[in-house]
């Protein structure tokens, strides 16, 4: 699976514009009852053939042609009935060849050849799939799971045997003999080990986020433990059986959680951001606003309309973003270059600096403002950047 190391070092990446070109595929096999599995397979081909065409005519053929070749054959291999999806970022002149299987849920197979790598369906997908850990906890176990995109593999589990603490070990000067308080002492002490536990994973970001499945009545007594740095990254719990839960069951459970706590935080963010650019604090919407808060390093969560694309020109000298499709830099005065849509630079630089990434899908608020909105981590003076941008 790809990791987040992976991503960034991919959103680094620019071709020089001559000798090298950047190669995305995305292949997305067709479930069986939909179409053929060839289709897919098909497409994917003729995907590759229209681009080699293409390049041909740029007169780029030379750097992209034998990473098409290679997509070719790929696809060639692809039957379209595999479980996974899979992408490719290719860029030959510098060496670079990556493939990565993903879970099939990409939208449509898709080919790119371009400056640099087209990362917007694997930041939708990374984005609404952090790095999960799933606990499942009762009062003396817990199971542990990670998942990672689609995938979940059970890990190892505590159990804490009621019997066991009966010796005294010293705890609270407690020296056995009353069996109640002694069960009870034994829960309090496996909570706090399975916190801890928690607590050491979440400090050495083992996961980015966390679930619970645990049993109504036990979860305010387990909850209670967990320390702040965990409580952060808790999306949510559920209600689980933790003896005779299946892998299966977990991973459907969690990833209820998930969805439902993922459609929250959009709507959450998008009613923020709308409420906070009005009175001047922490956001800005439009184009315009958010390439001047990304430019200052102010933001923390970028807001995007599912379907957005938007042209603006960029500046190979300093790197300036501008909205206005004005032909020379507004920052340096250097010569700019157009970018078909601005979506293509902006991911790349929000991988690059941490910028948390949610699409929106049909929000009229954010619609009216542009479709495009950010949340900020500050706000920085504004007057010299004012005037140097009008
Ligand atoms: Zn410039």
């Amino acid at each position: 699976m790809i990791s987040r190391e992976e991503i960034r070092e991919l959103a680094q990446f620019e071709a020089d514009g001559k000798q090298e070109c950047a190669l995305s595929f995305y292949f997305q096999p067709q479930t069986p009852q939909n179409k053929s599995h060839r289709e897919e397979a098909i497409l994917a081909k003729d995907l590759v053939r229209h681009a080699l065409q293409a390049v041909r005519k740029d007169g780029k053929q030379n750097c992209a042609r034998a990473d098409l070749q290679r997509i070719l054959k790929l696809a060639e291999e692809l039957h379209g009935n595999q479980a996974h999806a899979k992408a490719v970022f290719a860029c030959g002149a510098r060496d670079i060849w990556r493939e990565f299987d993903l879970p099939s849920q990409m939208r449509q197979t898709q080919l790119f050849v371009n400056r640099r790598f087209q990362l917007k369906p694997l930041a939708m997908l990374l984005g609404a799939h952090p790095k999960l850990a799933v606990v499942l906890v009762d009062r003396h176990r817990a199971r542990w799971f990670d998942m990672r995109l689609d995938q979940m593999v059970e890990g190892e589990a505590m159990f804490h045997s009621l019997s066991r603490r009966g010796r005294s070990d010293g705890y609270s000067g407690y020296d056995g003999g009353h069996s109640e308080r002694r069960t009870s002492d034994d829960v309090l002490h496996h909570f706090k080990a399975v916190a801890a536990r928690l607590k050491d994973e979440a400090e050495k970001r083992i996961w980015e986020a966390l679930i619970v499945g645990c049993l109504d009545v036990n979860w305010p007594d387990f909850e209670v433990h967990l320390p702040p740095a965990v409580q952060r990254c808790l999306l949510g719990h559920f209600p689980a059986e933790v003896a005779t839960f299946s892998l299966e069951q977990v991973k459907e459970r969690a990833q209820a959680v998930q969805e439902e706590w993922l459609q929250n935080r959009r709507r959450q963010s998008v009613k923020e951001v709308l409420s906070y650019a009005k009175s001047h604090q922490r956001g800005v919407t439009g184009l315009r606003r958010v390439l001047r808060s990304l430019e200052m390093g102010e933001v923390r969560t970028l807001l995007i309309g599912e379907n957005y694309s938007a042209r603006a020109v960029e500046c190979d000298s300093c790197g300036h973003l501008d909205s206005h499709l004005i032909a020379y830099c507004a920052s340096c005065g250097r010569k700019t270059r157009p970018l078909p849509d601005v979506c293509d630079a902006v991911i790349p630089r929000a991988i690059q600096n941490d910028v948390e990434l949610l699409y929106v899908k049909d929000d009229p608020g954010l619609d009216k403002a542009g479709n495009i909105a950010a949340l900020l981590r500050f706000r920085a003076e504004r007057g010299a950047q004012l005037r140097q941008v009008s």
